[in-house]
């Protein structure tokens, strides 16, 4: 897989396309998968243009932390009892889109990323 050659995320951040949002805060956007590998399947996505994890830094570290503190707020939320959290990173690592995110998948997912 590669890359996409548009940053999908930044456009929906910038309300250019549409999703179904779960938890938003000043910094972070969280909203359900369009292709969901299992029942509750929500992408937590910080608003600033990241492109993959490989860019942590002592700088944002609490950013790259803060998406483990809404995902456990997701999942209260949503009442998922147990879930799995994954992050794909970088193209060789399985990430398609070019914006971090965090995937929180309940527990009867169907597949590994
Ligand atoms: P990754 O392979 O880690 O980059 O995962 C990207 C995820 O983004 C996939 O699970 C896609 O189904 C999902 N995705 C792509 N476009 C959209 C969209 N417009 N709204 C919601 N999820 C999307």
């Amino acid at each position: 897989m590669t890359f996409l050659d548009t940053d999908i995320f930044a456009k929906i951040i910038a309300g250019e396309i549409p999703c179904d949002t779960v938890f938003e805060n000043e910094r972070i956007l969280a909203f359900h998968d369009i292709q969901p590998k299992a029942k509750h399947h929500v992408l937590i996505v910080p608003k600033e243009n990241l492109i993959t994890a490989q860019e942590v830094t002592e700088e944002n570290k609490e950013l790259f932390g803060e998406l483990f503190l809404v995902a456990k707020q997701v999942a209260e939320n949503l009442n998922i009892s147990g879930y799995k959290l994954a992050m794909n990173v970088g193209e060789d690592g399985g990430q398609i889109v070019p914006h971090v995110h965090l995937h929180l998948l309940s527990a009867d997912y169907k597949s590994i990323l």
